[in-house]
């Protein structure tokens, strides 16, 4: 009996001790090889996870075995100067996705719902992705979490473009420039000996600036520079003679009228008034599309710049700086085209007299009006009635003085109501419509 019992014992040791030895030898057998490969692609760029744990079945579930890998450095990706490309997620997971943009979180979802475009905008990203295996008796389990970073590069600036509009000018006629491109903040600025150049806004990231060739410029080869930030530029404008006309004016210098005009405080009222102006600029533009006539009918009784000598005093010359438009009394006075009224109010020189600031310094005069229907500071647009034809100041007769300068240079009204003028070289013609319903 006893030896019975013996035996017994002995067997259940050897079938416990060989079982054990069976369950050890099974249980060691699994190893890091029956963790599955799970893998994210993204950009083209296969994607090792971070960190996972894994569990699988031993002898169909009666035992774990367990295994980790501690998180490492999220993959660097690097630059894309596109973003909007792929990533692909690992199947058979229960997959959940953040992605943040510049430390915001941009998209949390589910592989469905993810788009590529997500990762279109440029900024620097982190991409996080965790693919999961719920615990089901008897079957491997766990999770690998998956991060990426990377960055996607705003769209490169474009280079700035410097345009130059006509630069074979005459006398009186307008050099433009056109910038593009220009970084925000920067204002692009004008040296040249030609006067005024000043830049205004013509739309995003463009510039616009009008220089003068006046009426007593030298023919010959001037140089425009130009300087935005870091970049800068040089045209040449070559400025040949406009042969203006000579006129002898007869005046009744006697007169009460011409004598007040004409007198030493009718002067000093001029300069305290007038060309303070010529060194203004407002720095946008108003004007747009061709300039149209101020003043319907009459002729020209005197052109811009030509040689005035009076009661025939021939030593003495001085030159008109407008165009004398001839027309009646009271003929309406409209704006050229849209504005800011920087002066409207008598002076004795010039009578009633009113100035149209148009944008970068480029300003109209009217002078001898027998009307001001604007007041200092009034906005205009073009066709606007500002006065009315007069004989007021210094004139014998109605007739307009319209005059045009930018800073102190003036320039030919006349050439501004054709389309081939040189402030019309750069860009192309628009909006117009105002200057056909007043013509
Ligand atoms: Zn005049």
């Amino acid at each position: 009996m006893k030896k019975l019992v013996i035996t017994l014992v002995c067997l259940v040791l050897v079938i416990v001790v060989g079982g054990a030895a069976v369950v050890w030898f099974t249980y060691d057998s699994v190893d890091e090889s029956s963790v599955p490969t799970v893998q994210v692609e993204a950009a083209g760029q296969t994607l090792q996870p971070n960190a996972w744990e894994w569990s699988q079945p031993v002898l169909g579930g009666m035992l774990y075995k367990h295994f980790a890998n501690d998180s490492t450095e999220a993959a660097q990706l690097g630059e894309y100067e596109t973003g909007g490309f792929a990533v692909t997620f690992p199947q058979g997971y229960d997959t959940t996705i953040t992605l943040r943009r510049d430390d915001a979180v941009v998209f949390d979802g589910r592989p469905a719902e993810w788009q590529d475009a997500l990762t279109a905008e440029p900024g620097a990203y982190s991409l996080q992705v965790l693919s999961h295996r719920a615990e089901e008796k008897g079957r491997p389990y766990g999770e690998f979490m998956f991060e990426a970073l990377f960055t996607v590069l705003p769209p490169p600036k474009p280079e700035p473009v410097f345009t130059a509009g006509k630069t074979e000018l005459e006398q009186g006629d307008i050099f433009v420039m056109r910038l593009e491109n220009i970084p925000e903040g920067v204002r692009p600025v004008t040296t040249t000996e030609l006067g005024m150049g000043s830049f205004t806004p013509a739309g995003e990231g463009a510039w616009f600036a009008a220089v003068p060739v006046g009426n007593h410029r030298q023919p010959g080869a001037y140089t425009v520079d130009v300087t935005a930030g870091e970049d800068s530029w040089q045209a040449t404008v070559t400025v040949s003679a406009y042969a203006y006309p000579e006129q002898n004016l007869v005046i009744d210098t006697s007169s009460e009228q011409i004598t007040e005009a004409n007198s030493a405080a009718a002067y000093q009222q001029y300069r305290e008034k007038i060309p303070p102006l010529w060194e203004t600029a407002d720095g946008e533009r108003y004007w747009e599309g061709a300039f149209i006539r101020p003043a319907e009918g009459g002729w020209i009784s005197t052109e811009f710049g030509t040689i005035r000598y009076t009661n025939g005093d021939y030593s003495n010359s001085r030159s008109h700086y407008g165009m004398d438009i001839a027309v009646a009394e009271g003929t309406p006075v409209v704006a050229p085209n849209n504005g800011r009224v920087v002066l409207a109010e008598y002076l004795l020189n010039t009578g009633n007299t009113i100035v149209i600031e148009h944008g970068g310094g480029l300003k109209s005069y009217y002078y001898h009006l027998s009307a001001l229907d604007v007041e200092l500071g009034d906005m205009v647009e073009k066709g606007q009635l500002i006065g009315a034809v007069g004989s007021t100041g210094y004139s014998t007769g109605a007739h307009l003085h319209y005059e045009m300068r930018i800073g102190d240079q003036a320039v030919s009204p006349s050439m501004l109501f054709e389309d081939s003028a040189g402030l019309y070289s750069v860009e192309a013609l628009a909006g117009d419509e105002a200057g056909d319903e007043a013509a």
